[in-house]
């Protein structure tokens, strides 16, 4: 049984790591842990999490009045009020603003393409909640769509929230969204991800069993893409190939495109473009 008192400790590690890591700026962020069958120890409001001492933790109900503390719960705290109703499953919930993951929160790019073995093993499909603002109930209702069937997802333009089994399960997997985000941004500049076909993506969700890594929900069939009850993978057939070739500039995915060369978006820079035009009108004259 873990100790209220390593719970604190737990918690203020776990906060000077996010900050150390510049997953949160400022006051940033929000970290809780359930306590027991009934109540939750949280972070306060108004605090750099990086700077943070045992005795400045919360406790609350799980209706979120405040038991004990000399400060006020998280202005998050709905927010994971409503982790915990939906999910008895998980006992730490944590929420930050890792750059690189916020900025396809910011793009509205969910992380949702099969391109790292690991990444669908341990979290499976990144989604996006629909924006809502910040510390109001219009928070919990847009991650009420999601959490279900997720472990973790990112809120548009805001930043990031993972849920686990025990805190540091939690935070690890806030680790691998900001690594994953930063890996496909890397991937994207470059102009190319080979995508992990959906028969091997249906393999490597075998294998979370035998690894021990319970998935909340499944991958979504290609006619049931329902993120509330299953994991929407952007994952392409695979024709027996594991790994298929996808060009960011749409040549190669979706795959199922009927479009001929004459209908391909092409790139032309302005300068091109301007070039093009003008020829075309010296050739009428
Ligand atoms: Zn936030």
């Amino acid at each position: 049984m873990t100790t209220e008192s390593s719970l604190r400790a737990d918690i203020v590690e776990v906060g000077r790591r996010m900050y150390a890591r510049g997953y949160t700026a400022s006051n940033d962020g929000n970290i809780s842990v359930r306590l027991g069958a009934d109540r939750l120890l949280m972070t306060p409001k108004s605090v750099c999490k990086g700077f943070m001492t045992p005795d400045m933790m919360c406790i609350t109900d799980l209706d979120g009045r405040k038991l004990q503390g000399d400060r006020d719960p998280s202005s998050e705290m709905l927010m994971h009020l409503e982790v915990y109703r939906q999910r008895p499953d998980v006992q730490a919930v944590v929420h930050a603003h890792p750059p690189t993951a916020t900025g396809f929160a910011v793009a509205g790019i969910p992380l949702d393409r099969p391109v790292l073995a690991e990444v669908l093993t341990t979290l499976g499909s990144i989604p996006i909640a629909e924006y809502a603002t910040p510390s109001t109930r219009e928070l919990p209702e847009a991650v009420r769509k999601y959490i279900k069937a997720h472990d973790g997802m990112l809120l548009a333009n805001h930043g990031a929230l993972t849920v686990g089994p025990d805190l540091y399960g939690a935070y690890y997997k806030m680790e691998t969204i900001e690594h994953f985000a930063k890996i496909s941004l890397v991937a994207r500049l470059l102009g190319r991800e080979n995508l992990i076909s959906r028969e091997e993506v249906m393999r490597l969700q075998e294998l979370r069993g035998s690894y021990g890594i319970k998935a909340p929900a499944p991958i979504c069939a290609d006619d049931q893409p329902a993120a509330d009850v299953c994991q929407v993978v952007q994952a392409p057939a695979g024709d027996g190939r594991r790994l298929i070739p996808d060009d960011i500039d749409g040549a190669a995915f979706p795959p199922k495109s009927s479009a001929g060369p004459e209908d391909r978006e092409i790139r032309l820079t302005y300068r091109e473009l301007s070039a093009l035009i003008e020829d075309a009108i010296r050739s009428l004259r």
